[in-house]
């Protein structure tokens, strides 16, 4: 019998997730399936028993999507500290009776811009928007790349500046509100991890903080050219790019730790981009 894979959220109509992981595994010759489970929302504790049931039918390994990120991470044995500061997990693989939790949403978003779009972080001065569970997925996938400055601007700036004191990462680091952006000047690199896109709204950053030679990244992908990445062509900025890519490598990171083999991503980013016009 071919191993047992799944992604569980709810809703889960949208995902892209088990279309993924098939090319992934067609690619590499690994002999598996992959399901999406529409997972329960109430009783509180029925995401935990959907996730036993499929371990016991002899599921090998899950993701994880919304809303179900959080519980994920309670139900786990062993966290990886990415795992631990976002307390969210995306990934899980089931060995010997035991869950192993994981996030890969960082390490994805830090090699799809590094890796496929080619702007290095290191020394750059980098801006992310939002402090939400994507933000704190990716801090230390971020801080790992060495950008010369690193600055998180959110609307709750409280909620940035508690996320900023947890990893104590040095001077380079800071949390800031919107209005502070005015007299920061320009930034290489300006990424949007607020929702605001997912309701075509536009987080209140100003345009100053934009770098013609510099790029913009919008996690929300799909959806073409959000207001957000509107404002940074307006500003100028030729590489601008949405998360698709982000999406196709934290997969691929949860293919390689769970099957041993890492896939190529390039032609599974390219059969899923959804061209920004
Ligand atoms: P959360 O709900 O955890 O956090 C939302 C964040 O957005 C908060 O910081 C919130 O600010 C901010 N925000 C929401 N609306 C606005 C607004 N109008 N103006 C300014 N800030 C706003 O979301 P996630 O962190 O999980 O997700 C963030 C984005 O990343 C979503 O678009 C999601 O789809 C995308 N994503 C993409 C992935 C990919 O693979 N490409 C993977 C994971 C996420 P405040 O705290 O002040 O309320």
């Amino acid at each position: 019998m071919s191993d047992q894979y799944a992604v569980i959220g709810n809703p889960i109509g949208h995902t892209k997730s088990p279309l993924i992981h098939v090319l992934f595994a067609q690619e590499t010759g690994q002999d598996l399936t992959y399901v999406p489970i529409e997972g329960p929302v109430e009783p509180e504790h029925a995401f935990a028993e959907t996730v036993r049931q499929f371990i016991a039918a002899g599921g090998k390994g899950m993701n994880v999507t919304a809303p179900f990120k959080l519980q994920a991470f309670a139900m786990s044995d062993e966290r990886s500290e990415r795992a631990t500061l976002a307390g969210a997990v995306n990934a899980m693989k089931f060995e010997d009776g035991r869950i192993i939790a994981e996030n890969f949403d960082g390490v994805g978003l830090v090699r799809d811009i590094e890796e496929n779009l080619h702007q290095p972080m290191a020394d750059k001065r980098v801006l992310i928007l939002g402090a939400g569970g994507a933000v704190r997925g990716a801090l230390l996938p971020f801080i790992a790349a060495r950008p010369g400055e690193l600055v998180v601007a959110n609307r709750d700036v409280e909620k940035a500046k508690a996320l900023v004191n947890q990893v104590m990462a040095g001077d380079f680091l800071r949390a800031c509100e919107y209005p502070e952006l005015e007299s920061m000047g320009q930034f290489d690199l300006v990424v949007n991890a607020t929702s605001a896109s997912l309701t075509g709204q536009l987080p209140p950053v100003p345009s100053s903080v934009f770098s013609p030679t510099g790029s913009a990244y919008e996690l929300a992908y799909g959806k073409g050219l959000t207001p957000f990445l509107r404002l940074a062509r307006n500003a100028g900025v030729q590489g601008v790019a949405d998360g698709v890519g982000m999406l196709v490598e934290q997969a691929a990171e949860a293919f390689a730790w769970w099957r041993r083999i890492r896939p190529q991503t390039r032609a599974v980013i390219d059969r899923l981009t959804v061209p920004l016009a």
